[in-house]
């Protein structure tokens, strides 16, 4: 039986870029270099006796793969050594891990904060699906530290955020926000797909828990769909484990292997993005046709600050309003030849959203104007390509506004 946990112990004082290549590696009898993809449901037991003891938890050897598979274990013990947290789960999709982390933890009458600034299908767990289950929730400006206090209650067992936010890019006190949920003993959960591992570790800054869409940077090549949950061995053990195991959002091992093999490249990747990045910020903050530029790494962001104390890198988004409205914005889309019209980011393909009329065309328009989404909002997802190249697509799509 092969097992990682002989050598974990050193693995620890590794640093991040050797943890995403080594991190949790489990050989097994044939001394493969690569982890290999262990694609099968069931596990078969030697004699009764062992079945039993598994089942009992006196041997820890693989069950299910719905309990757990050994190249999923492999990505949830790398992913945990690289940010630093006790224990990790992989789950079908980063909206499993969003759904898990919170469904596990509350019950009717408990009460849950949440910055209003969130991936649409997050702001329906909150806004309509815990309240369908008696869970109070609470919706604020994550950005309002005053806003926090004044939310929280006895009954708080949560809060949850996104930051960098999408589609706005809007920064929170991580720090700030988890003294105030810990004041009351509740745990803070943090959404950390836009910043990625490579970038920003919210555990430093006192959030209990961390969540990612692996299908984001993790993966970065547009690839598979998966999502990560972090946290101590308390909340992943007792809270999570249980969930997970008898509602089975659990990651297919094939997803699995290809996010390891994304992470040994996150780093890599995720600081061209950021080259990519501010190059085009710079470039394009001033230009005639755009009216609002956002970007954590300009210091006409406005927690510039604070962004560049919780993230190494400004990060791979950039938010801009096309002069025009809906139809300078159209005009825009319509003109690019190289960054393609998705919903998805962090891909290696530049990728661009007009989040009015997709990914937050389920709002009133009150509530998007409250988030800063206007008609003319873009915001576009640096890739790999040339930074030179998307620079002139993006320019000459502007020049046709
Ligand atoms: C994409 C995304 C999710 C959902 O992840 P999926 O893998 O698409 O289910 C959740 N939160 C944020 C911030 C995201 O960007």
């Amino acid at each position: 039986m092969m097992t990682s946990d002989s050598n974990k112990k050193n693995t620890r004082n590794w640093r991040p870029q050797t943890l995403a290549v080594r991190g949790g590696l489990r050989r097994s009898e044939f001394g493969e270099t690569s982890e290999a993809i262990f694609l099968n449901s069931g596990y078969v037991y030697d004699t009764p006796e062992v079945a039993e003891a598994r089942f009992k938890g006196e041997d820890d050897g693989f069950i299910y793969s719905r309990y757990g598979n050994p190249t999923v274990a492999t990505l949830e013990d790398r992913i945990a050594l690289m940010e630093g947290a006790e224990m990790a789960w992989g789950t079908a999709t980063g909206m499993a891990a969003v759904n898990t982390s919170l469904l596990a933890l509350v019950k009717a009458g408990d009460h849950v904060i949440s910055s209003r600034a969130l991936f649409g299908s997050c702001r329906v767990i909150i806004q309509d699906i815990l309240p369908r289950l008696g869970v109070e929730t609470t919706l604020i400006d994550g950005t309002d530290l005053g806003q926090w206090e004044k939310a929280i209650r006895p009954e708080t067992v949560c809060a949850f955020l996104e930051s960098p936010s999408n589609p706005m890019l809007e920064v929170i006190d991580l720090q700030g926000v988890a003294d105030i949920v810990h004041s009351v003993g509740a745990r803070l959960i943090v959404d950390n797909a836009f910043a990625s591992p490579a970038l920003q570790h919210p555990m430093k800054f006192g959030a209990d828990v961390v969540i990612y869409s692996a299908t984001k940077h993790i993966d970065g090549q547009g690839r598979c769909l998966g999502g990560l949950i972090l946290g101590d061995e308390e909340y992943c053990k007792d809270i999570i484990e249980p969930f997970m195991r008898h509602t089975g959002p659990s990651l297919s091992p094939f997803n699995a292997w290809v996010m390891l093999k994304g992470l040994e490249t996150l780093e890599l990747r995720v600081a061209q993005h950021c080259r990519n990045a501010i190059d085009i910020a710079r470039e394009f903050s001033t230009h005639a046709n755009v009216e609002r530029l956002l970007y954590p790494e300009l210091d006409s962001h406005p927690r510039h600050e604070l962004a560049m104390k919780q993230m190494s890198k400004g990060g791979t988004l950039i938010t801009f309003d096309v002069a025009g409205g809906k139809d300078g914005a159209f005009k825009f889309l319509h003109a690019l030849q190289i960054i393609d019209i998705s919903n998805n980011l962090g891909d290696a393909k530049s990728l661009v959203t007009h989040p009015a009329t997709t990914t937050h065309a389920r709002l009133s328009e009150e509530e998007r104007v409250e988030l800063g989404i206007l008609p003319g909002t873009v915001r576009i997802s640096v890739g790999l390509e040339d930074v030179i190249d998307i620079k002139e697509d993006i320019a000459d799509a502007l020049a046709a506004v």
